[in-house]
């Protein structure tokens, strides 16, 4: 197979103008083409009014050697390289305990499934419950401000991303294509086939849902276990060796092999591993609000008369600003038309997020507007970012008046440093619901500082990005891990061999996808130790 990269065409194309493009680039004849697929499609909205397509295409020739002599020099044109995922070993017929996976978010799945495929028949433990009920108890907090600090957005079946934009990209480097393995497993549980070529992909959260349930379905079928609402309360360790872990109703699992993918905020779980003496270290994160437009605003500054096109679908951004204090603004988790949601996991106290559906077709767009931060700003050791945290928390829930309520106020008000108390053109997402007031003690005031001056400046690239109706909802905090659970090459605890820290929570990832991809490294670490695999993971 051959592969054509960065082929372009006018965004309204049609469809047998990707054969004849192929076919001129190539400088080949109609016939000697076989069958091609589309690896990749992206677009380049640089010019708003002339959008172009940019595909990587694989494609079947009659002869292929003499085509990849010809272009010998062209970057553009190569072999295809092979992205199949190979398993690294298979289980031993008598596994004296089975691995243990500690958590049922994405990398927890991805862990849990790769070691099913390999026949390792791992035990998964999950505080939270199973999707569907887990779906009632969150939508119990939007709709009814009464918090299950045991199931909400972050503590259940599918993990933190479940009720997200299903974002499906991320910058990490995949050399061995960790990230297709991922995608291709998601096709099969359900996602639409299309989050393999685009080059941003997404599915909304209902469709992760079924998904979660499939993949779960099929652990089960190899022969592993899922249990839920069993939180992992205690660890057991011998002479620097895991032996085993201790739930919370005093159950004793012993195992020798257990990967720990807790996400961000299993602030309980990271305070008993510190207290167990497992190496860790705060580590930076951010901090800030969601900010809401007019979907329709971001459509148009993006892509101007094309704003609408089925093929475009709603805009995103991504935006930064370096701010004169020396912080860093950046726009987080876009979504496309979608809602801001609460997404605290403890009482009495106010995180924002967003998500949205796969049709992307609500009428604001949302984003976490948000200020680097580093350990210098929570001194105090690896669980200072997380008491850091809970502050800004507990002051959002004060400010928003109770129930749930957060804290909220105009863009425009805000950049002038006036409190607001009435909506303009923009209505909130937030449920229960947003009180309008002055965000500026909401935070640290050098993030304030921060926003207040990338906002007009985010202007530059996104025309009405500062309009005055605009609104700032907080606050923003689970923007990553503050603390890193630091592991060896071998992707086990630097002080505790058999432990595998993985995930967001670990530091190993931040987003759904590099979380899929660290839960498949882990498990072939795993499967590695197991099989007395010496080779660096
Ligand atoms: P998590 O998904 O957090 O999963 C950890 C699991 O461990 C949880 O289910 C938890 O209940 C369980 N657990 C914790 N402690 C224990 C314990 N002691 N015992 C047993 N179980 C335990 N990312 C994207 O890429 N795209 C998006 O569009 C996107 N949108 C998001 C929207 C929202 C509202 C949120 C909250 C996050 C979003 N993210 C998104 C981030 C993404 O969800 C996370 O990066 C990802 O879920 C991390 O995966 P993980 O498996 O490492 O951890």
């Amino acid at each position: 197979m051959l592969r054509i990269n960065e082929l372009r065409l006018p965004l309204d194309h049609p469809e047998d103008a990707l054969r004849d493009a192929i076919v001129a680039r190539l400088g080949i004849t109609s016939a000697d083409l076989g069958a091609f697929t589309v690896f990749k499609r992206s677009y380049d909205a640089r010019k708003p009014s002339s959008i172009t397509l940019s595909y990587t295409i694989d494609l079947v020739l009659a002869d292929e050697a003499a085509v990849l002599a010809r272009f010998a020099g062209d970057r553009h044109i190569g072999p295809t390289p092979d992205t199949n995922y190979r398993f690294v070993g298979k289980a031993p017929e008598q596994l004296a305990h089975r691995p243990v996976v500690v958590g049922f978010g994405p990398c927890g799945i991805f862990a849990a499934l790769i070691l099913a495929q390999m026949g390792f028949r791992p035990l998964v433990l999950e505080r939270g419950k199973a999707v569907r009920e887990r779906t009632k108890d969150t939508w119990g907090l939007w709709r009814k401000s009464v918090l299950n600090p045991e199931s909400n957005v972050q503590f259940g079946e599918g993990g933190a991303g479940t009720f997200s934009d299903g974002k499906l990209y991320s910058q990490i480097k995949d050399p061995k294509h960790y990230g297709r393995k991922v995608l291709t497993e998601f096709v099969k549980a359900g996602a639409p086939e299309e989050i393999l070529y685009v080059s941003k992909p997404h599915i909304g959260t209902f469709r992760l849902v079924g998904m979660v349930e499939t993949m779960r379905a099929e652990i089960i079928a190899l022969g592993g276990e899922i249990r839920f609402q069993q939180r992992v309360a205690d660890v057991r360790i011998e002479d620097g060796h895991l032996r085993g872990v201790v739930l919370a109703n005093g159950e004793e699992i012993r195992s020798d092999h257990v990967i720990l993918a807790l996400g961000h905020s299993a602030r309980d779980t990271f305070e008993m591993l510190h207290e167990r003496g497992v190496f860790m270290e705060a580590k930076p994160f951010s901090v800030g609000f969601r900010v809401e437009h007019p979907q329709s605003l971001i459509d148009k500054a993006r892509f101007g008369p094309n704003a609408g096109h089925p093929v475009l679908g709603a805009a995103d951004y991504k935006l930064v600003h370096h701010a004169k204090n020396g912080r860093s603004v950046y726009s987080f988790c876009m979504c496309p038309g979608g809602t801001v949601v609460a997404a605290t996991s403890e009482p009495n106290r106010v995180v924002t997020n967003g998500m949205s559906q796969y049709s992307r077709n609500e009428r604001n767009a949302n984003a976490g507007i948000v200020v680097g931060i580093t350990p210098g700003d929570y001194p105090g050791g690896p669980l200072a970012g997380i008491a850091f945290q809970r502050h800004w928390e507990s002051r959002a829930y004060e400010l928003g008046g109770g129930d749930y309520i957060a804290p909220g106020q105009l863009v425009g008000d805000f950049i002038k440093g006036q409190p607001s108390s009435v909506l303009g053109s923009v209505e909130p997402s937030y449920k229960p619901g947003v009180k309008l007031g002055d965000l500026s003690t909401s935070l640290p005031d050098y993030a304030i500082a921060a926003v207040r001056e990338a906002l007009p400046a985010f202007e530059r690239q996104i025309k009405g990005f500062s309009m005055r109706d605009a609104v700032l909802t907080g606050v923003e905090t689970r923007t990553s891990s503050p603390l890193r659970i630091t592991r060896d090459v071998d992707c086990q605890s630097l002080n505790v061999k058999g432990l595998y820290p993985a995930g967001e929570g670990a530091g190993y990832a931040g987003g759904i996808l590099s979380a899929g991809v660290d839960g498949i490294r882990v498990a072939e670490a795993v499967a590695k130790s197991v099989l007395g695999d010496v080779t660096v993971v």
